[in-house]
């Protein structure tokens, strides 16, 4: 598709057309990467961070948020928790922690690597490049770094410089694919300044970074955040909404544009819908769930944004809802590592 076509299917209203959207969104996910669904255990383990990203409720100046810091050995805990489950993946995600150490990540990465067979992802913005080299070589598989927006003017205002360097989050994922590491990436969708015609580029860009992971979730306002201060213009026909629908859309989309990819039916879509926003992101292009294992007397500090799904649920909760869910519309859930199989497209090329 092209951005004139990308465009048309963003804008489209009529339910009986978006079928049509979600049907070839679902059949190129069964023919692309099947019928498994994924489960990537999260580990949120600090909510420091030392930027100040404008919509982000963790943001460094946010003195509401009681900070917390996992030790190793708690982290721990849940690593061998997500073995148990038969989980393939377990994210290590954080703010932007500078307190959290080089060293410190890779004995826990190395520590993961050699007592379970888990693939690791890191979510832990935007490091540097020796940061993310240790890490790659201390073992670690995946890392995830939206890019949030592709409107340039748009992303700088929501993504402030930091200690003089600026914020570039397109070179960190090109770092990030020379490493070694399967790279994954995404957009909020309906942030305060966007356009209809960002969200068919943000597809593009998609495609042209060939990413082998691709996570897509509605903007939801933090109160305690420069953005979500920010009244929003309705009136302006280029704004997309920031609700269920939209996000359908953009899952759908990805999915035709980026058949390989693995896209999770992400936490901020269940918020809209807790009934079945999961299930509907799943039929209509996901292939992936992150079910949490945050200890619940952590998770409800790790505050990206209000009313978030699941905040007091244990890990135990969430295994069991997230396995229903799947077995409730057909799916099966996945064995093994649940790995890119993006390199397969290059493979079918050349046959
Ligand atoms: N520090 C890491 C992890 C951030 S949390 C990083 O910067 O990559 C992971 C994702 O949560 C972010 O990439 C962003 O897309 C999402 N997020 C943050 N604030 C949000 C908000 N207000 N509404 C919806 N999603 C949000």
């Amino acid at each position: 598709m092209n951005h004139s076509e990308l465009l048309a299917w963003l804008r489209e209203t009529d339910d009986d057309r978006l079928e049509i959207l979600w049907g070839k969104a679902d059949q190129a996910r069964r023919e692309h990467v099947g019928d498994a669904v994924h489960l990537r255990g999260l580990i949120e383990f600090s909510n420091y961070c030392a930027r100040r990203c404008a919509y982000c409720g963790l943001h460094v100046d946010n003195q509401g948020v009681t900070r917390y810091r996992m030790s190793m050995d708690e982290v721990m805990v849940c690593v061998r928790l997500a073995h148990e489950f038969g989980y393939g993946t377990v994210v290590l995600q954080s703010g932007e922690d500078y307190g959290m150490t080089t060293d410190w990540m890779a004995d826990l990465i190395r520590r993961i690597k050699s007592e379970t067979p888990l693939a690791v992802t890191l979510s832990l913005g935007e490091r540097s490049h020796e940061d993310l080299t240790a890490w790659r070589e201390a073992g670690a598989d995946r890392y995830l770094l939206r890019f949030e927006t592709s409107n340039p003017d748009l992303y700088r205002k929501i993504h402030p410089d930091l200690g003089g360097r600026i914020s570039d989050r397109i070179s960190i994922l090109n770092c990030l694919r020379e490493l070694g590491y399967e790279v994954g990436s995404g957009v909020m969708i309906g942030i305060p300044g966007q356009t209809y015609d960002d969200l068919a580029t943000d597809l593009l860009c998609f495609r042209d970074l060939e990413l082998d992971m691709i996570g897509v979730g509605p903007y939801i306002p933090h109160p305690d955040t420069v953005l979500g201060r920010q009244v929003i213009d309705t009136e302006s026909d280029q704004q997309p909404p920031r609700d269920e629908r939209m996000v359908y859309k953009m899952v759908a989309l990805t999915r035709i544009m980026c058949p390989w990819a693995n896209i999770p039916s992400t936490t901020a879509l269940a918020t809209l819908n807790l009934v079945e926003g999961r299930e509907l992101g799943l039929m209509r292009g996901a292939n992936v769930v992150m079910p949490n294992l945050t200890p619940p007397e952590y998770r409800v500090f790790y505050e990206i944004y209000p009313s978030k799904a699941c905040i007091r649920e244990t890990a135990k909760d969430c295994h069991g809802c997230m396995g229903r869910r799947i077995e409730s519309i057909g799916r099966r859930v996945g064995t093994g590592r649940g790995d890119s199989r993006r390199m397969k497209n290059t493979v079918f090329a050349q046959d």
